[in-house]
């Protein structure tokens, strides 16, 4: 059986002080592929010191001199796409289109960041003040595991841009898809102590960091319940902290829409990475007045969906992380039918002949949005059909939910969409269409976060104003 020990702490790849392991699978197999050392409490403490020590002179750097390491780091990543790639699609299951995706948009942060080195972002004039940005010191970045070189990548880039240095924390159950990640670090030849990388637990490694008194900063991605648990303990020493928490984001397909293109547009929200995405669209809310039509063309779509081996051409739903999520989303799919709900499409256990491997069938289960399978996150190709009578009554049941991260509308009409989406209250809505942009804000509004990231809100997460009044 392999063995990964290998964490990335001032300039070097060390293994850990910690002896905890945890297993790693394969999504597509169900097989242990390796096992993985985890740090702990002293590793993290380790990784805070390096951080640190490298503070002063990383903070110093040249806006063109912290260009040239956002180039290494883009590089970098790039020279590792190849293993990226399928380490993602091994580990979570998520087709090949998707995690090459993901994979070229994580070098691609790093030369986003470049553009936000302007003297603008660091200094600015309010009346007699001259207004200082400066790097708020070291920060801790803990990452999920549903595409971690990109998290890791969207976070680091504007952190290292804003002269901070930082203390990665990949989650536990990322570590296969973050080792060529470690590699992409390790080869791009910052100075010692900038990026420091630690695999473990959120006990210990995690918390360590959060209530660490030498850093200054949380970035967290991950899910509702991790993220007030950070809070509340970063309050203790009032650290700065972004957070990214998870989402139950409507599609709603207006009355006018045409059909043939929203009910793609519906799917493709609701079941990206196989459903395991924060922005999932899965609430899928249908007018009274087309229920038959619109549920029947759902269920039609969802059934033609080509599940399989996340390696193969035109997969679209590969299997899902490892057998706790398949029985956490089993467990989901089953209070959906014992609530109530009426099943569409999919249903329990495994699609015909993908016995082995995490493999779910998708489904879509029409229900109200008072029972579970709408409430909660599943981060798994399960979507509710929701019915509603009006427009006032969409917006009322879109809203009807603690989380606030995405929208979606569908229509034939954009302006009414845009006055529909002005009405959701979440961090993003999409009309009629997934883009993907990389410089708008992107947060969620509720309990589906705190704060914003990319562009220009991104590096201003990591900076601290000074108002200097001479
Ligand atoms: P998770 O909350 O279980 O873990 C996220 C990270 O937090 C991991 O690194 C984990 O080790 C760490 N962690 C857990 N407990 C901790 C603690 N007490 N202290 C410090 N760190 C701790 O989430 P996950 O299962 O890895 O990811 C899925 C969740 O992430 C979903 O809810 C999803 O919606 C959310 N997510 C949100 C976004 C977004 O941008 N809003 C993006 C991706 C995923």
């Amino acid at each position: 059986m392999k063995t990964l020990n290998r964490h990335f702490v001032n300039g070097h790849l060390v293994e850990a002080h910690g002896t905890g392991t945890y297993p790693v699978t394969s999504a597509i197999t169900g097989e242990q592929l390796a096992e993985a050392v985890l740090g702990d409490a002293t590793d993290a403490d380790r990784a805070v010191h390096a951080a640190k020590q490298a503070l002063p002179e990383w903070s110093a750097t040249t806006l063109d001199e912290r260009r040239d390491y956002l180039q290494k780091l883009a590089d970098s990543f790039k020279a590792h796409r190849d293993d990226m790639i399928p380490a993602l699609v091994e580990e979570f299951g998520t087709p090949l289109s998707t995690a090459t995706f993901i994979v070229d948009e994580s070098s691609q942060w790093f030369l986003d960041a470049q553009d936000l080195l302007t003297d603008d972002t660091f200094v600015r004039h309010v009346g007699r003040a001259t207004v200082r940005r400066v790097p708020v010191g070291v920060a801790a970045l803990i990452t999920p595991w549903n595409g971690a070189s990109w998290a890791i990548a969207m976070k680091a880039s504007v952190a290292l841009a804003a002269g901070c240095t930082v203390v990665v924390k990949p989650s536990e159950r990322g570590i296969w898809q973050a080792q060529p990640v470690l590699d992409a670090i390790a080869d791009a030849g910052l100075p010692p102590g900038v990026v420091n990388v630690v695999f473990g637990k959120g006990d210990p490694v995690g918390d360590t960091l959060i209530t660490h008194p030498d850093v200054a900063k949380i970035s967290l991605t991950g899910s509702t319940n991790t993220g007030k648990l950070v809070a509340a303990k970063a309050a203790g020493t009032l650290k700065r902290i972004t957070l990214e928490l998870g989402g139950k984001s409507p599609t709603i397909i207006l009355d006018d829409a045409d059909a043939a293109r929203a009910v793609p547009f519906a799917l493709q929200a609701g079941l990206f990475n196989n459903g395991q995405a924060c922005v999932a669209g899965t609430r899928i809310l249908v007018p009274e007045s087309r229920e038959d039509e619109l549920k029947k063309a759902l269920a039609e779509a969802v059934d033609a969906l080509k599940v399989g081996d996340p390696r193969e051409d035109g997969t679209v739903i590969g299997p899902v992380l490892d057998r706790d999520h398949y029985d956490h989303i089993q467990s989901y799919i089953r209070a959906g039918i014992e609530e109530g709900g009426e099943l569409l499409a999919g249903g329990l256990g495994h699609p015909h002949g993908l016995e082995h491997g995490n493999y779910v069938k998708p489904t879509l289960l029409a229900t109200t949005n008072d029972r579970t399978v709408a409430r909660e996150e599943i981060f798994g190709p399960v979507l509710s059909v929701i019915t509603y009578r009006d427009e006032d009554e969409a917006i009322r049941i879109a809203n009807d939910t603690p989380y606030g991260l995405t929208g979606y509308v569908a229509t034939g009409d954009a302006e009414r969409g845009e006055r529909v989406a002005r009405r959701i209250q979440s961090g993003r809505v999409m009309i009629n269409e997934i883009v993907g942009s990389r410089d708008a804000p992107f947060g969620g509004f509720k309990e589906s976060g705190l704060g914003r990231e990319f562009g220009s809100w991104g590096i201003d997460a990591f900076l601290e104003n000074q108002a200097i009044f001479v």
